[in-house]
This record gives C-alpha cells, structure tokens and sequence, in this order.
C-alpha cells in the first residue's frame, strides 16, 4: 500500500537523516511522487521544475525511456559482481571512454562509489606515488581557500579550513596547506598577482605532493567563476615544482561550464582527474578517478607494487551501464548546443535581477546562473517560496542558483528565471 504524504513526511521526521539536517529544528522537506523530464512531481500533486539537476547530476530529464531501458537490459545481464579478480563490459567499455574523452593523458582509470570516495583515492594516488618515488616527506596538500571536494575525511582536509562547513573538524583532520583563491574573474583580465599565493607555498614548503582544485569554478564554496589563465600557470608552477596537479571535475565534468571537462578553458591536462555526480545522468551513484602513466606506473613500481583500494561495489555494472548510457546521449544529443541554450537563457532571464536591491551579483557560464545576494538567507524562509512558484531551487547562503537539466526547454527555462526573480523581488 502506497503511504500518504503524510504518512511519508512523518516518517521522515521520526528516523531519517538528511543532507546537513537537525532532527530538532527540521527544515521543509516535500515528498517526491515521481519525475519526469525536467518536472518533479510532489506526493501533494504540486509540480516543480527542476533548476537544480538533483545537484548538478541529472543531465537528460527524469525517467528517460532509452536510459530506463538501459538500466533494464543491464539488470537482466549482471547486476553486480565483485571487481577483484572479475571485469566485464560496461566497466570496460565505460574507461575506455572516459580515456578518450578527458585531456591529454589520462590514461588509467579508477571507479568507486562517489565523489569524496573519488577524492579519496585520488589523494592516495598521489601519496602513493611520491612514495614509490623514494620521496615519502611528500604527504601535504596544497589546497585553495573557498575550494568544496566533498564530506570524507580526506576530502574535508582539502576543503575551505572555514567557509568548508567542516571547521568542527579541524583537531581531527590532516594539516593541509591553503593558498588565496584566484580573484580574476573568467571574463575578465587576468591579474598575475593571483599567483603570489600559490607561488608562495610552492616554494616554501618541499613536501606538498599535490595541488587539488576545482577547475575554473569554485562549487560550493561560493560558485566563483575564475580566469582559465590562473589555471594554466598553475599547471605550470605544479611541474616547475614536482607537485602532482589533481582536478576535482565531479561538477564540472560532462560540459556543464561550455567545454567538455572545465580543465579544457586553460588546454591543460592534470596529473589526476576525479568525475562523479552526473557520470551516470543522475541514475545511479558513480565516480572515477583517472590518472595518467607517470602516476601509475610510478605506484605499480613501488613498494606495495599495487594500489591500496578496492571498494565493494567497484565498477558496478548497472551504474557503468548507465554512464555509457548518458555519455552516448550526451554526445548525440549535441551537448555543446543545449549548453549554449542554457547559458543564453539564464543569462537573459537572470539579467532582471540585477536591479532588485537584495541582488549583489548575477553571472553565468555554461549551464550555471548565479544569482548572489547581499545578505545570506535561511533556506527555511527562501526554500517555501521557491516551491509555490512551481520551481525547485535550493539556496546555499548567499547564493540562489541553478544549473538546470540540458534538456531543459526555453519556456520550462523562462518559467524557472521568472519564478527566482519573483522570489528574489520579495527580498529587501
Ligand atoms: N567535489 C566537488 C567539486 C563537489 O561539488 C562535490 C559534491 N558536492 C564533491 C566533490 C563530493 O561528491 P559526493 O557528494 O558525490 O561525495
């Protein structure tokens, strides 16, 4: 028997943990009775379209017919099997892909659960690797300040000491090292000084093994959009200075900023690449870490001779099927355009609300419109709003923005921006 939904919600309430939730002060929740294309359906009847992605994941639309009937044809082959000792063709097929598809380079892929697990192994790639190297005081990370890569031990060190939501932590969290976070803007000029910081740490301090950062966007630590110049020298500075460079792409990957992967607006390619969320258009839970022959070959040549990680549901078969599923639809469905749709629509119908008073800054790339205001807000008080206007946006702070589903249409789009500035509007 289908629960109502009510029954639902407090059964929610009662026992379910949500993302940064209090079982005390419990934040709006709505429950989901289906999807569809670009509209979520609420138990309550009420549909909203989706600005979100279910957090930049869903590429193609909720319940796509050709990736259900993928998903379908996978579970009557293999669901899951174990990855040690065991391969089959979606994994394979999946890295083979993901080889040719990412920078120059990359050549070796790993695959695990989520985006931090991704994080994970790619920092233990790289301690791995200076260790085969003979050069074991290469353990720190280098880091940039307002940078996010996930909720994982490992991935917290990396993250903004303060404004990473994971300062709670700090007494138990490896000491990692942080630089400024660019200021040149993507549109702008590039300002050399952006540098000094990075340059600093780099010369100061021999035993960083790896600079991580999110390429050319700064997700959640403040949706920043930065000059693909600073990348570019970063690079260089990396190899100047035998420091790894790793690039977080799990949001930015599959062309959500205009270029396949964002490490394409600078042409380099990094030592390490970590891709998740929408790997699989949003129906399963995957990610991959890739590297190039320098970094494997250097661990395989090492001490342990192997790389030391092996998750359970490694290579899952259902979700590499989904991955191949979404990667052939992104690249028939001529990404590049839908994309630039995207952008032309957020940039025109978020262009408004550069007048309302509580706005500070509204900007777009690729797929991503930000609308920045001046005072942080509870989402208790924006998420409601949102809701009523029919459109599902999820506010963080300051800022209210969106990154829709590619296949979002002009009109869905207009009725999304229409429905944030009407929200925005009520704000002083
Ligand atoms: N890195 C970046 C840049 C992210 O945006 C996120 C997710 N918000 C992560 C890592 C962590 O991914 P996951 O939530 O799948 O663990």
């Amino acid at each position: 028997m289908a629960l109502s939904n009510d029954e639902i919600l407090a059964g929610d309430r009662a026992h379910v943990w949500h993302p940064y939730s209090s079982f005390l002060t419990p934040s709006p929740t709505y429950a989901v009775r289906k999807a569809q294309g670009v509209t979520i359906t609420l138990a309550d009847g009420r549909e909203l379209i989706d600005g979100m992605s279910s957090w930049w994941s869903v590429l193609h639309g909720y319940n796509h017919p050709i990736m259900n009937a993928a998903l379908v044809a996978q579970s009557e082959q293999v669901s899951h099997v174990m990855f040690g000792g065991l391969t089959h063709e979606p994994a394979v097929t999946l890295c083979q892909k993901l080889v040719e598809l990412t920078p120059q380079g990359l050549n070796k892929v790993f695959l695990s659960d989520s985006g931090s697990v991704s994080v994970e192994v790619a920092m233990k790639m790289a301690l791995q690797y200076w260790h085969s190297q003979g050069r074991p005081e290469k353990h720190q990370f280098l880091a940039l300040k307002k940078g996010y890569h996930g909720d994982t031990f490992g991935a917290m060190s990396v993250c903004d000491p303060v404004t990473g939501m994971h300062h709670l932590f700090s007494d138990n969290l490896m000491r990692q090292r942080f630089a400024e976070p660019p200021s040149s803007d993507f549109y702008g000029e590039f300002n050399p000084a952006d540098l000094d910081s990075v340059k600093e740490q780099l010369a100061a301090h021999d035993q960083i093994a790896a600079l991580i950062l999110e390429p050319i966007v700064q997700g959640t630590g403040g949706m920043r959009f930065y000059s693909p110049e600073y990348l570019r020298q970063v690079r260089t500075l990396c190899d100047q200075h035998e420091v790894l460079l790793i690039a977080d792409e799990i949001a930015t990957g599959f062309g959500r900023t205009g270029k396949l992967f964002a490490c394409e607006h600078a042409g380099i390619s990094p030592d390490i690449m970590c891709l998740g969320k929408t790997l699989t258009g949003g129906y399963m839970t995957l990610a991959a870490t890739l590297c190039n022959d320098k970094i494997s070959d250097g661990i395989c040549r090492g001490e342990a001779g192997v790389f030391m990680h092996g998750p359970t549901f490694m290579g899952n078969p259902l979700a590499c099927a989904m991955a191949n599923t979404s990667i052939e639809l992104l690249l028939q469905n001529n990404w590049q355009q839908q994309v630039a749709n995207l952008e032309s629509g957020l940039r025109q119908g978020l262009a408004p609300c550069r007048e309302l008073p509580a706005v500070a800054d509204v900007r777009v790339l690729g797929g991503i419109g930000v609308v920045q205001l001046h005072q942080a807000q509870t989402l208790d008080t924006l998420q409601p709003l949102f809701v009523d206007e029919g459109i599902w946006v999820r506010p963080f702070g300051k800022l209210v923005y969106v990154m829709p589903p590619y296949v979002m249409s002009a009109d869905e789009l207009s009725r999304l921006t229409q429905g944030i500035y009407k929200v925005v509007a009520q704000l002083s």
